[in-house]
């Protein structure tokens, strides 16, 4: 989850802001530029791309597989800590494309850059710059194929309970796809790819108003208890063990909107946000402002040492069901 304070404004750019925006210009998406560039990105988080380093080769005479370099995609700064090469982000164009500093500077600007810059000079932020307009389609969840036996079984969770919630999976990646719908229209908005093999994680398009909807939202029946989770295997995962209900906020904070939403659907929920710190905080965020509207409860992880249901079979998740609490302390106690 990307933080207010890490965003850059006018303030941080400075009088020499836009003198610089011009000479080291920054694209509007660098991960999708990385991937024009024939760069692998292996994930992004936070404000960070972790991918493959381009000069690993010609430094060091092998190929990167990973770990070493980065890139901030508020600064467009890279860097290698393995074989050093590091800069600003068109050094990093200049260095795969060839052609010299002035077609990095060109190629990088026909991508965003200009309006990136002036808008962080008005005082915007990096994260209101549009993306250039991708019409999703149903179409385009057609590419991937059903989910494999053997990835189920990876994750504990029954194929059927895949194509329930359309779950899909690309056969070229291995990487899970999970669709983001409207959650009244059911209007496909995108989708998450996340790695099975590799810690691949990114959302297409890059920014989707994931926190106005609601993994598991159309398959959730009128009165049926919600059961509130962080990721949206899990929703896949809860149904495997044979509990049906289950919604993913996409990540540990729960929005007004989302909340709304269950609103219009069921007066309970089961509250079952990750076994950590910021699942914590969340939990009672909501017993404290939802408590009025929602009869809630909360899974009880007991002792075990897991991080969700994820990691939980069928009958850890049957017993944390069953003597959830009605109050947020009893849970933390
Ligand atoms: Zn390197």
């Amino acid at each position: 989850m990307r933080r207010r304070s890490d965003r850059l404004t006018a303030m941080d750019v400075g009088k020499a802001g836009w003198n610089k925006a011009m000479q080291e210009p920054v694209p509007g998406n660098p991960v999708a530029c990385l991937e024009e560039l024939g760069i692998q990105v292996d994930y992004v988080r936070d404000d960070e791309i972790q991918g493959r380093c381009p000069a690993h080769p010609k430094n060091l005479g092998k190929l990167d597989r990973g770990g070493h370099w980065s890139v901030n995609i508020t600064t467009g700064d890279h860097n290698c800590f393995a074989c050093g090469f590091y800069g600003p982000f068109v050094t990093l164009v200049e260095y795969v494309r060839g052609r010299g500093r002035e077609d990095a500077v060109d190629w990088i600007n026909e991508r965003g850059s200009i309006e990136r810059a002036r808008l962080m000079l008005e005082g915007g932020y990096i994260e209101d710059i549009a993306e250039p307009e991708v019409e999703i389609t149903e179409a385009d969840m057609a590419l991937y194929v059903e989910v494999p036996e053997w990835a189920c079984q990876n994750r504990d969770l029954d194929p059927e309970s895949c194509d329930f919630y359309g779950v899909r999976w690309d056969e070229e990646t291995y990487h899970w796809i999970i669709p983001i719908r409207d959650p009244w229209t059911g209007k496909l908005w995108g989708w998450q790819e996340k790695g099975e093999e590799d810690r691949y994680f990114n959302n297409y398009p890059k920014h989707m108003q994931k926190s106005l909807t609601l993994f598991g939202f159309q398959q959730l029946q009128d009165d049926e208890t919600a059961i509130l989770v962080e990721s949206p295997l899990d929703v896949v995962r809860l149904h495997t063990a044979g509990f049906p209900g289950g919604v993913a906020c996409f990540g540990d904070r729960v929005s007004q909107e989302q909340m709304d939403l269950l609103n219009e659907v069921t007066s309970r929920i089961l509250v079952a946000m990750d076994n950590d710190d910021a699942g914590e905080r969340s939990s009672k965020m909501l017993h404290k402002h939802w408590s009025s509207r929602f009869r809630l409860r909360f899974l009880n992880y007991g002792r075990l040492d897991v991080k969700d249901v994820g990691d939980m079979d069928d009958e850890e998740i049957a017993e944390a069901v069953k003597t959830s609490f009605s109050g947020v302390l009893a849970r933390f106690d």
